[in-house]
């Protein structure tokens, strides 16, 4: 007996990381208690390593049933080592480790909102050759082969995210034809991580089926058309409880140069999306505020008229990295809301 396992990694592209992905045959099966091992590949093709000395670890740190082939087949999101075991530097996951461990106690949890565009050759899905749709407006949640392009993949893709075992809360079609969001969470820190990643990977391989790529561009169209996000929803266990947590963690996020610490960590492009339109605040500007979506951070009406709750920090990109959002937010908030007591 044996079965296939997918390790997937992060690579080192600038200044957006690629998912990469090699098959490797295990005996026996997934179950059966062996650790999966760790394995290596070539550093100089991933922009990981100099071809002189180019061989890097990937160890496994999540997997999942493997929802393509099915059977006993998985997936294996892997960290990227160097050969004597240190992290490589693209490895942002374990920079998120010790910080996570660190705050552990005040139980803060991710919802990510993935934004995505579904492309065909060189055009998002449903633009016509050589011109532009009708301008936005319907297609947000829309029905009708008028207003969405590509549900079929995404349908395929959400059924494959739940038979991996993914914690995704839902779907949506976005503003502008052929974008679309799934959300992953609530969950801890790394976890969230994980399995965004994972979803990524997902997306990626389901669309091939269908020969459409599908793109985290933050603004895959110029011009008057909504680029694309990744609103990540916070909350520790006393934001849950307490409506002074909830400002005392917004207060955080805008204090000193912790504006411009997170914003430019939050993607590639993020001054092209955060330009104050389409929904979005101006990039070098920190605000927060009930029910506006054109702030910041937004703390849902639900979250005042409870008076607890969680906040959404709107502003990264959707090409953002997960390791890094949920670092840097667990960082700032819990250091804090430790700090407010
Ligand atoms: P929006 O109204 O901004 O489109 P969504 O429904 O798309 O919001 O996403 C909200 C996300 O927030 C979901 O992933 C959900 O699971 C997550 N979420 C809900 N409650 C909490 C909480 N207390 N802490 C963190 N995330 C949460
Ligand atoms: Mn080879
Ligand atoms: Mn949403
Ligand atoms: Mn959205
Ligand atoms: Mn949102």
């Amino acid at each position: 007996m044996s079965y296939k396992a997918e390790y997937i990694w992060i690579d080192g592209t600038e200044p957006t990381a690629k998912l990469r992905s090699k098959t490797k045959i295990l005996p026996g099966v997934p179950s059966d208690g062996a650790e999966l091992p760790i394995w290596g590949f070539d550093g100089s093709s991933t922009n990981q390593a100099e071809g002189h000395a180019s061989d890097r670890v990937l160890q496994p740190v999540f997997s999942c049933p493997d929802p393509i082939r099915g059977g006993n087949d998985v997936l294996v999101l892997c960290e990227v080592l160097n050969i004597d075991m240190t992290p490589h530097e693209s490895n942002t996951r374990a920079l998120l480790r010790p910080v996570a461990e660190k705050f552990a106690a005040q139980e803060p949890i991710f919802g990510i909102e993935q934004e995505y565009t579904f492309f065909d050759g060189t055009r998002p899905l449903g633009f016509p050759v050589g011109g532009f749709p009708a301008a936005q407006g319907g297609y947000y949640c829309g029905v009708g082969a008028d207003e969405i392009f590509g549900r079929d993949i995404v349908e395929k893709h959400l059924d494959h995210c739940l038979t991996a075992g993914l914690d995704i809360s839902g779907i949506n079609a976005e503003v502008m034809p052929g974008q679309w969001e799934f959300q992953v969470g609530p969950l801890g820190p790394l976890e969230v991580a994980d399995q965004l990643w994972i979803a990524r990977w997902l997306l990626y391989r389901t669309a091939e089926d269908f020969n459409v790529s599908a793109t985290l561009n933050p603004k895959p169209v110029k011009g008057d058309w909504n680029g694309a996000g990744a609103h990540t929803n916070f909350s520790t266990r006393a934001m849950r409880e307490d409506y002074a947590a909830i400002i005392a963690a917004c207060e955080a996020l805008g204090e000193g140069s912790k504006p411009l610490d997170h914003v430019k960590n939050y993607g590639a492009g993020i001054d092209e999306r955060l330009t104050g339109l389409h929904e979005t605040a101006p990039w070098n500007e920190f605000s927060y505020g009930v029910s506006d979506r054109g702030a910041s951070v937004r703390i849902p009406w639900q979250v005042e008229k409870d008076g607890k709750g969680y906040i959404e920090d709107r502003r990264p990109n959707a090409n953002v990295d997960p390791y890094v959002v949920t670092r840097l937010i667990v960082d700032t908030c819990c250091t804090g809301l430790e700090k407010n007591g």
